[in-house]
């Protein structure tokens, strides 16, 4: 059954203002899941508003910390407590197995607690300097905060949004994905029952264009944070200037996975499926593209063949499905279009590439796990952020080779390695340009350590200490200890 939503402005349950609004289907069965408001320039402007009184007249910058962190662990206990019901309706809104969604709601929760753990240890310094003087560094909120979110993890971009600027004392407006907006909305309620004043968290819903633009260039707006394409990612960047707010971009990914002839063959193929196919491959730290050393080129992808058939596609809320369907039609034309793409480029596809064919999967955008050898490095899909389930596997011959294919890539996010020899390891991840990296991993993500990306994929890092500092400005209070005249004049 759908239910009707609305959008949380200054503390109030609101339509959009023109009365539009869009109807929100599962992307397995097309079955309505929610009608939420769509929104424009003016309601984005009316949240805006409601953030700016909260954070320049209203009390949170004003809650001790201390308060703040509580608050925030209250709303780890809230998403714990109703987390079936959001793992639930994540499977439902973005289609991804149910597992990786109660992976997700529970690595939302731990979020909070992380930065609520942290709200009490934001600390400044004191200094001497210069002499006759003691100096104060103190750190303070930004200010008004929008915040732009994409559909793939919509709970937990939001947690990672949300959590780190409450943390810092900041009011946000959060815009979920147009085509995600369901559990932002759950987890706006979970926080208005906790009694967060009003306007300190606004969720607003609808398309990039009109209020993704707003809070991009509104020049009441103090920081922008973005996670999604690249190419939004440049919109964000140029509508900042208007005020020169401060700009943080979490982007997408061409991500090397380099597995060495001395690994564990085994885990490494776990690895190289997972890496590519986990959450249907739209992940913009995926493994999309899988280096392997030319000696058991052949022993790892007959590996990660024998084992796709373990890939059930379906519903996520079937038992035993390991990979739900696309998030769109339009999406799956664009990934079946890079399919296209690698075979005319001479690709050699050695499985997927197709719909798959049943009942249960005629109403939905599923795709079949797809796997091209024998890719080279310059081919569009060994470049292009295809994000689906599409693996380009590029042989390689030396540890150099395998150092300058993985860095010859516009983008920076994360990459891995998989090798017993944990000298190579370290020595080779030490080379690799990106900002996440894994040595006989993939895909683990903590709350404790930093995330982003070099080069194209972004711009600052959440997650961790790190993370809060995108929400902090610093302030130098210099006290003259000798109060005598200057006598410049
Ligand atoms: P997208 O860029 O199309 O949209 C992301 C968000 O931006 C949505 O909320 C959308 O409504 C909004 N938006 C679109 N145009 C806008 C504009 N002109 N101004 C303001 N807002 C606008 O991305 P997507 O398709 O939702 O997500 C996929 C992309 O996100 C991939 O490239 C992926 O790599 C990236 N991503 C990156 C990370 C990371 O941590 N680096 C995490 C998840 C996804």
């Amino acid at each position: 059954m759908s239910q009707n939503y609305e959008m949380l402005i200054d503390g109030k349950w609101t339509k959009s203002k023109s009365g539009a609004s869009r109807n929100i289907t599962d992307p397995a069965s097309g079955e309505l899941v929610a009608v939420v408001p769509e929104s424009s320039k003016e309601d984005a402007v009316a949240a805006i508003q409601a953030a700016r009184r909260a954070f320049d007249y209203g009390p949170w910058r004003k809650v001790s910390a201390l308060e703040r962190g509580k608050i925030l662990f209250r709303i780890g206990d809230a998403i714990r407590a109703e987390g079936a019901k959001l793992a639930k309706l994540e499977v439902q809104n973005c289609g991804k197995p149910l597992a990786e969604a109660e992976y997700d709601v529970a690595d939302a929760a731990n979020c909070f607690e992380f930065y609520g753990g942290l709200a009490t240890k934001i600390q400044g310094e004191t200094m001497s300097v210069p002499a006759n003087s003691v100096s104060i560094v103190v750190r303070e909120p930004v200010g008004v905060c929008g915040q732009i979110i994409p559909w793939n993890y919509p709970l937990l971009m939001a947690a990672w949004k949300l959590a780190p600027a409450l943390a810092a004392g900041n009011t946000v407006i959060l815009k979920p994905s147009e085509l995600t907006p369901v559990t932002a909305l759950e987890l706006g309620r979970l926080m208005m029952a906790l009694e967060i004043p009003a306007g300190v968290v606004n969720i607003i819903t609808g398309p990039g264009a009109g209020a993704g633009e707003e809070l991009a260039s509104n020049p009441n707006v103090d920081k922008i944070a973005f996670t999604g394409g690249t190419v939004t990612g440049r919109k964000i960047m140029n509508g900042a200037t208007s005020n020169l707010k401060k700009i943080s971009l979490e982007l997408g990914g061409k991500n090397p996975n380099i597995v060495f002839a001395d690994a564990d063959l085994e885990a490494a193929i776990d690895g190289a499926l997972f890496a590519a196919f986990a959450n249907q491959g739209e992940v913009c730290s995926a493994g999309s593209r899988l280096l392997v050393e030319s000696s058991i080129h052949k022993k790892l992808v007959d590996g990660m063949l024998a084992k796709i058939p373990k890939i059930k596609l379906g519903h996520g809320l079937t038992a035993g499905v390991k990979m739900g369907p696309l998030i769109s039609a339009a999406h799956r034309e664009k990934v079946e279009s890079y399919i296209k793409i690698g075979r005319d480029e001479g690709a050699t596809l050695v499985c997927g590439g197709k719909r798959p064919q049943g009942p249960e999967f005629e109403k939905g955008h599923f795709l079949e796990p797809t796997i091209f050898d024998y890719v080279k490095p310059q081919m569009r899909v060994a470049k292009e952020e295809i994000f689906g389930p599409v693996l380009s596997v590029i042989p390689f011959n030396s540890e150099a080779q395998a150092i300058q294919i993985a860095n010859d890539t516009e983008y920076g996010l994360a990459a891995a390695v998989w090798t017993q020899n944990a000298t190579r390891g370290l020595r080779v991840t030490k080379e690799l340009r990106a900002g996440i990296t894994w040595i006989n991993n993939y895909h683990s993500t903590f709350n404790e350590l930093p995330w982003g990306g070099y080069k194209q994929s972004g711009m600052g890092r959440e997650l961790g200490l790190y993370g809060i500092e995108a929400y902090l400005e610093t302030k130098q209070i210099n006290i003259n200890l000798d109060t005598a005249p200057i006598g410049w004049y």
